[in-house]
């Protein structure tokens, strides 16, 4: 469903990401995981074609992203939803409208379809009822779980998650976890999430990629990452636990 063949990614001159390869299945919960810095966040953004990598190439569903003009870009889009990594709601709108947003700009809904679908999107992420609440007046773990409704408002095949679960408490923590899980089993979404939290990644992953150093240096199951027998991932793996 999302396939990487040898990316490579530089920021002014600097490489962050080095021939990376990483092919996820439909349906797949796959988890990155690696230090601060390391370009997991990058790989996100080049997946959902907000960035373009400096070589190699990107697959969406069969379809080639890397060279894909923003038009078909847009197109690819309406079956990707994003959570960000700072959850990134528009303030200024009523949560009702940040989960209607997608589903204004990538479909021809009518104004009934669109609240129904907004209230079956809240109430899967437990904020039954929250449509005129503005989010500044919502907690950071309900902040996350309007960006989830919001990423799941257009019925995506695909959704990324950055950071998911950070500066939340640990039963927000296992909240979040749930409803991602719930969100593949429901809508079968191929999952890709991006966290620090290794309780987390244990949890959800059916696989798990570690990053460093601009390449993937571990990928297997959650049983084959605990075995494994590099260093750097057992330190990261254990440190971060
Ligand atoms: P964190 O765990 O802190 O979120 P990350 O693994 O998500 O880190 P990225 O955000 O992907 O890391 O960044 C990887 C590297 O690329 C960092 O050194 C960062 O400073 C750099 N970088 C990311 N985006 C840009 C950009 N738009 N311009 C310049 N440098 C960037
Ligand atoms: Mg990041």
């Amino acid at each position: 469903m999302i396939k990487l063949d040898n990316v490579s990614m530089a920021f002014r001159g600097r490489p962050v990401l080095d021939n990376i390869s990483l092919d996820i299945a439909e349906g797949e919960i796959m988890v990155i995981i690696g230090p601060s810095g390391s370009g997991k966040s990058t790989i996100l953004r080049l997946m959902i074609g907000l960035l373009k990598p400096l070589a190699g190439k990107i697959w969406i569903d069969g379809q080639e992203i890397s060279g894909a003009s923003e038009e078909e870009l847009n197109i690819i889009r309406r079956n990707m939803g994003m959570v960000f990594q700072y959850s990134a709601l528009f303030d200024s709108m009523t949560v009702g409208e940040n989960v209607a947003f997608g589903l204004r700009q990538h479909t021809a809904l009518s104004e009934e379809e669109i609240a129904r679908t907004v209230r079956r999107r809240l109430r899967m992420v437990g904020l039954n009822g929250q449509e005129s609440v503005m989010p500044s007046e919502l907690s950071g773990g309900m902040k996350k779980r309007v960006s989830l409704a919001r990423a799941i408002a257009i019925n995506p095949q695909i959704v990324l998650y950055d950071e998911p679960t950070a500066g939340l408490d640990p039963i927000m923590s296992t909240t979040i976890d749930r409803l991602i899980c719930s969100t593949r089993r429901v809508l079968n979404v191929t999952s890709v999430v991006v966290t620090h939290h290794m309780s987390s990644a244990f949890n959800i992953a059916d696989r798990i990629a570690m990053i460093y150093d601009g390449r993937i240096i571990e990928i297997g199951t959650v049983s084959e990452i605990k075995k494994s027998s590099n260093p750097i991932v057992q330190q990261f793996i254990h440190g971060w636990a």
